[in-house]
């Protein structure tokens, strides 16, 4: 709804605040004076009254918003129904655009459920609509900065596809951050995955280690390449893959492992690197979750053979869809964009040198990205002060963080904790959904699932405990510590009604 169609000027006829009314279609219109400042909200249902008490149509609408005023005074006087004029609403409410939720929220009422969101001059900037289905989700980004105007250039010159300006800056920005030597852009993090696999030759008769707790991505991406995955457990401390179930696994055919960085926490890397020494053992990282975190001081994403990223909407940083594969090794670099680019070779055109896909990532992705990555700091910090609000704030006898890296950082995707044994989580998901509060369980550990089942290579105890108690919680960069303490407040309640 475009907010013009929602303002009136106040020197309209009641006749023509109807039709606006009827043009916008949410049953209401913001009167505004000449200075186009904010005066009052008019509904059809003021003007319906209007009429039944008798005030002709050709009535401005300022002279009966205010009651206080000589002319609704003079109105009074000369309609036939005055009873029914106190009826009207004459609502004034509106708020500061930079409110925040909850007190949007506090403003809402039966009758009250969209509010003009003013400036400091009072001009109408934006407008809040309350709906039954308002939601707090579990995620959202902000991409009001670079993010809009790379992406008006894009358009604006014509480069909207998988070449341009943007996808190189983007590949160069995340090269320097994560300081690697090569990174490959590509159109999301299970093609990363897939893309990494196939530039080290991985494929039909070989097997690569996954953990059993993650997002499928990781196992798709090596069923996709041909290769057989073999899941094994995690830790039960950390929620990520385990060494001493990798040592179990591995045979003669292993010819890649997994690690996940799981709910932002980075593995032990040196563990794995450990393993896989002396051997053809690749070490295939799945940092779709953990940008920015660490392992003995190295970012991660830069410790395996190839790092792979993911920039989906709910992601650390978002391009819609997207992904990154990063690494230090030329010679795989050049595979990584042979084969994103249908294993086309690079110095003839339409000569194939290898079987390849179609991986590229666009320049409207990329030109978000660039914007991304250049506030990853601002991001970063913004996540764990929403988990410490979290922390100070909910009643915390219910909750059990994931335990502190001891040589690494980790950094906070979406604030995880595992819930106290003695809720229900279901039905505690359910009663926070009903409070508009969008709280999502942990993955399915792979392992309970029928299609993966095959693909078990070891003991499972961790994972599915970890899973059954293990919740996500809002992670929204655009609210505020008020908003969290709402989220909490809700949160809190419910947990205490649950186990009255
Ligand atoms: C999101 C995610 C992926 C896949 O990324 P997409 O961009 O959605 O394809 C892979 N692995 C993990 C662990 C993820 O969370």
């Amino acid at each position: 709804m475009k907010l013009k169609k929602l303002i009136s000027s106040s020197e309209f006829t009641l006749f023509k605040i109807l039709e606006v009314i009827n043009e916008s279609g949410l049953g209401i219109t913001f009167c505004v004076d000449k200075n186009e400042r904010f005066i009052g909200t008019l509904s059809d249902g003021d003007i319906r009254r209007a009429i039944l008490a008798g005030v002709p149509l050709n009535t401005q609408a300022f002279e009966i918003l205010n009651r206080q005023s000589e002319s609704f005074k003079k109105i009074l006087e000369k309609c036939a129904n005055p009873e029914m004029l106190n009826k009207l609403k004459q609502e004034s409410v509106c708020a500061h655009y930079k409110s925040s939720a909850v007190d949007l929220m506090n403003l809402v009422s039966e009758r009250v459920t969209i509010i003009p969101l003013i400036d400091d001059e009072r001009k109408i900037v934006d407008y809040f609509e309350y709906k039954a289905n308002f939601k707090i989700p579990i995620a959202s980004s902000i991409l009001s900065g670079q993010e809009i105007s790379n992406v008006l250039e894009c358009l604006e010159t014509n480069w909207i596809s998988s070449q341009g300006k943007f996808i190189t800056q983007f590949e160069e920005l995340f090269c320097q951050y994560i300081g690697a030597k090569y990174a490959v852009s590509v159109m999301n993090g299970t093609a990363a995955l897939s893309l990494a696999l196939a530039a080290l030759d991985i494929g039909v008769g070989d097997e690569v280690i996954v953990p059993d707790l993650t997002f499928a991505a990781t196992i798709n991406s090596v069923l996709q390449v041909g290769a057989k995955p073999v899941i094994v457990d995690v830790n039960p401390d950390d929620w990520c893959i385990s060494a001493t179930e990798i040592k179990k696994a591995i045979n003669k055919n292993t010819k890649g492992i997994i690690p996940v960085h799981l709910y932002g926490y980075p593995c032990n890397m040196d563990e794995i690197i450990n393993i896989c020494k002396n051997s053809n053992i690749n070490i295939i990282e799945d940092n779709a979750e953990a940008l920015g975190g660490e392992f003995n001081n190295k970012l991660l994403g830069n410790i395996g053979t190839i790092g792979c990223f993911s920039f989906f909407g709910n992601k650390v940083i978002t391009t819609g869809e997207g992904g990154m594969c990063t690494t230090n090794d030329e010679k795989i670099f050049q595979k990584l964009k042979v084969i994103r680019d249908h294993g086309m070779s690079r110095e003839k055109k339409y000569w194939h040198t290898c079987f390849g896909f179609n991986y590229r990532m666009t320049n409207l992705q990329a030109a978000i990205g660039c914007g991304q990555i250049q506030r990853i700091n601002e991001i970063l910090k913004k996540r764990d002060e929403i988990q410490n609000w979290y922390f100070e704030n909910l009643d915390m006898k219910f909750f059990e963080p994931q335990k502190k890296p001891i040589n690494g950082r980790s950094i906070v995707w979406l604030v995880s904790v595992l819930l106290s044994s003695k809720i229900d989580k279901e039905k505690f998901i359910k009663l926070l959904n009903e409070e508009r509060i969008d709280i999502r369980p942990f993955f399915y550990p792979l392992s309970e699932m029928p299609i993966y089942k095959p693909y078990i290579g070891g003991t499972i105890n961790s994972a599915p405990l970890i899973s059954k108690r293990g919740i996500n919680l809002p992670t929204l960069i655009n609210l505020e510590k008020e908003d969290y303490k709402y989220i909490c407040s809700k949160i809190n309640q419910t947990l205490h009604l649950m186990t009255k």
